[in-house]
């Protein structure tokens, strides 16, 4: 059924909520009603990418290879990865920038900035005794 919810930032927004209980229907609506709406997400996803795209600022960042959608979700990833790899060690984004394979931006996404950093290295020295 859908309910109009009042989100925590103020706005309000029409949401289909269901389940079988009724308890269930009002813990789904107060969680919606603790998080901000679409709209204000969206525009702090935005903010973000723009902040993190200054961090980068004279990074020369070269297309990803791979299927179209495994392009745009690492483009996604590598842009939002390196400005907080950045943080921890100021000279890895030049060489993590060098990573053409949108697959391996997807499959480290869990990583942590160290480990991330690790692989990387561990990559790179195979590839080179190799
Ligand atoms: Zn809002």
């Amino acid at each position: 059924m859908d309910r109009s919810i009042t989100h925590s930032c103020g706005h309000e927004q029409s949401h289909f909520v269901d389940g079988t209980f009724a308890a269930d229907i009002d813990r789904m609506t107060a969680r919606l009603a603790r998080q901000r709406c679409r709209q204000c997400r969206e525009g702090a996803a935005a903010a973000r990418a723009a902040v993190n795209l200054l961090a980068l600022g004279a990074l020369v960042l070269p297309p990803l290879e791979g299927s179209p959608r495994q392009v745009a979700w690492a483009e996604k990833l590598r842009a939002a990865r390196l400005p907080t790899v950045m943080k921890t060690s100021p000279t890895a984004p030049a060489r993590l920038a060098e990573v053409r394979d949108a697959k391996w931006w997807i499959e480290v996404r869990a990583m942590s900035d160290a480990q991330l950093i690790a692989s990387f290295d561990t990559a790179a020295a195979i590839t080179v005794s190799v």
